[in-house]
């Protein structure tokens, strides 16, 4: 069982640092919320559907035609999938935002839509169809300490691609900017889930497909050597004794200079001395929360670092991973699926949280097609269990002829925590902030 660090360093964290390292701080470190515009909303739907949309795109691919027809086809193949996301998209914006204006989000989603299925026509067009198509595909690599949820891979039988659905707005990519860190950083995923050397992007082409159109980055040297830099910086961030020293910036984009000029001037007088005593203080302990939170961080992933170096009957007798499940039926519910297993589950209880992995041969078991989850039911037939995202056909496409194991994992709930230590350090009145003093302790 693994007893050292298993702190783990996102794709997109990476492609955050990657741009400035204090933007990583700020957000992952300090907790300082998102700006979350109009646009990334709608994003998150076109996301949603796409994310469920690999078995259409098969079949449109599988049937050729011109950019023009492939487009038609692919916009009529999803419009089921659009329909059936709309009400849970709608759902989640209305319990995370007060006052939501569901028409112009509805309208900004709908042409973003359209200009992803344009974008994926103008790829798709000329190139001959994969033999599969994954979605949503979450890859943890716990040598290298980093995970990723790749958007798609799609896979010939001697080469993939490495897919980004760029969602969250509609500006084309830039050459150097987040998108291309962040699918470099994707890419060296892949070619982890590949058995090749993770910096080998020699069978790995880069697409990130945009409202209307694709961009085909180059994993360049200097690339390759910024996210690597990234990434040992975002892991040196996560604990409190490493130096970090990456420096790059874009303040002419931020979206944060406020809470950045903040947290610099803290951190300034901090180290000359000059911060008052009482500020001093609450400095110290606030600190010492995060960094009790951030170690709290890496026990959500402790469960991955125990399936990559145990066997499989160390892993069934901790019960942290099961073998021998089928999925063989279908609930009412779009998310709900139900894993038979002969003789029920030893390991797995009601509400479990869990990843249903289909075990590809000769790929890491984290790299393998999964789906997370949560157990409603365990009985001696097996579990039933609600997708946190996939739709049960999709997840039951991508599952198609493979073994299916189930592994126990954590959710990591930190962000929280982070953004109320935030709003303490930097914007409570000073009431609040005496009291959560007092409240965060001593060491
Ligand atoms: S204002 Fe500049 S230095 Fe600060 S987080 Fe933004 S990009 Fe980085």
């Amino acid at each position: 069982m693994p007893q050292g660090d298993t702190h783990v360093a996102m794709s997109s964290w990476i492609a955050v640092a990657g741009l400035c390292g204090w933007k990583f701080r700020l957000g992952l470190v300090f907790g300082v919320p998102g700006s979350g515009g109009l646009g990334s909303l709608a994003g998150l739907y076109v996301h949603k559907v796409l994310a469920r949309s690999g078995g259409a795109i098969e079949r449109v691919w599988a049937s050729r035609g011109s950019q023009s027809e492939i487009a038609t086809r692919l916009d009529r193949e999803i419009e089921p999938i659009r329909g059936e996301t709309l009400g849970e998209w709608k759902r989640d914006l209305e319990d995370r935002f007060e006052l939501v204006d569901f028409e112009a989000q509805e309208l900004i989603a709908g042409a973003r839509l359209h200009g992803m299925i344009e974008g994926l026509a103008q790829y798709m067009v000329g190139r001959s169809p994969p033999d599969r198509i994954l979605t949503e595909l979450q890859i943890t690599n716990t040598t290298a300490h980093q995970e990723g949820r790749v958007d798609a891979i799609f896979e010939w039988p001697d080469h993939y691609s490495t897919v980004d659905f760029k969602t969250y707005s509609d500006d084309e990519p830039r050459s150097h900017g987040y998108d291309h860190l962040q699918i470099v950083s994707n890419g060296m995923l892949a070619n982890y889930r590949y058995g090749r050397p993770e910096l080998d992007f020699t069978n790995n082409e880069l697409l990130v497909v945009y409202t209307g159109g694709i961009y085909l980055p180059r994993a360049t040297d200097r690339m390759i050597e910024k996210v690597v830099a990234a990434r040992s910086y975002v892991l040196g961030c996560l604990t409190p004794d490493r130096v970090q020293t990456i420096t790059q910036e874009a303040c002419y984009r931020c979206e944060r200079p406020e809470a950045c000029g903040y947290y610099k001037d803290v951190e300034r007088l901090h180290r000359s001395g000059q911060l008052p005593e009482s500020e001093e203080e609450l400095r110290r302990r606030i600190w010492h929360r995060r960094y009790a939170v951030l170690d709290f961080r890496q026990i959500s992933h402790r469960n991955k670092f125990i399936v990559s170096l145990n066997d499989l009957p160390t892993l069934e007798k901790f019960k942290i991973l099961e073998t021998g499940y089928s999925m063989r039926a279908r609930t009412s519910d779009g998310k709900a699926v139900l894993l038979t297993k002969k003789g029920g589950s030893r390991a797995f209880l009601d509400g479990d949280l869990i990843r249903v992995i289909g075990v590809e041969k000769d790929k890491p078991t984290l790299a393998c097609v999964s789906f997370n989850g949560s157990v409603v039911t365990a009985n001696n037939d097996g579990i039933e269990v609600t997708l946190s995202e996939h739709t049960a056909s999709d997840a039951s496409r991508q599952l198609t002829g493979l073994p299916v194991a189930v592994m126990r994992t954590e959710i990591d709930l930190t962000r929280r925590e982070l953004q109320a230590l935030d709003y303490i350090q930097r914007r409570a009145p000073t009431q609040i902030r005496e009291i959560a003093q007092a409240l965060l302790g001593e060491d």
